[in-house]
């Protein structure tokens, strides 16, 4: 029967969103909440899809789990045994695929912070959090001085303009009335 064909269809969508949002993910984004970060999430139109967006403070985040994102010296990166090949050929792949993605976010002149999943567990999770908003109010600082110096520049750019014609009509009454 079609209805239950569609009932299943959106079961399936429905699983593919929640999954979306893992749970560290949620952790840090109710940690940020709580310190009066406002942002979005799963912004689709920046280079791949980062979970945490900033507009304000011209940052995004990513939360990586360790195992497939391969976290440098983590416990919970460990290569398997069997298919190792395999594994590290993944790994390697998503590494890759990472960095053009920052690269790509970075041209746009967006910072770029990476949160590993290791690092939201209980014990450290606090550190984690502090850091990262330190880092989050430290982009937004930057964001906002290179924003106010682009005004400024603006600003003297018209000024010196507007006396350069205010000099040229001057001397053109000048040039007149000589002749
Ligand atoms: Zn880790």
């Amino acid at each position: 029967m079609p209805a239950i064909q569609i009932d299943e269809r959106r079961h399936r969508n429905m699983a593919a969103i929640h999954s979306a949002d893992t749970k560290p993910e949620l952790v840090l984004r109710h940690e940020l909440w709580r310190r009066g970060f406002r942002y979005r999430v799963n912004v689709r139109r920046l280079p791949g899809s980062p979970d945490v967006v900033l507009p304000r403070y011209r940052t995004v985040v990513f939360v990586h789990g360790c195992f497939w994102h391969g976290h440098k010296d983590c416990k919970n990166y460990t290569v398997p045994k069997t298919n190792t090949e395999f594994w590290t050929a993944k790994v390697a792949r998503n590494q890759a695929r990472d960095q053009d993605v920052w690269r790509k976010l970075e041209a746009k002149g967006w910072s770029v912070i990476i949160v590993w999943e290791c690092e939201l567990k209980n014990a450290t999770l606090e550190d984690t959090v502090y850091r990262v908003s330190q880092e989050i109010a430290r982009n937004g600082q930057l964001y906002r001085e290179a924003k106010e110096e682009r005004k400024q520049a603006r600003i003297k750019y018209q000024k010196e303009r507007k006396e350069r014609k205010e000099r040229e009509q001057t001397l053109m009454k000048e040039a007149k009335s000589l002749s």
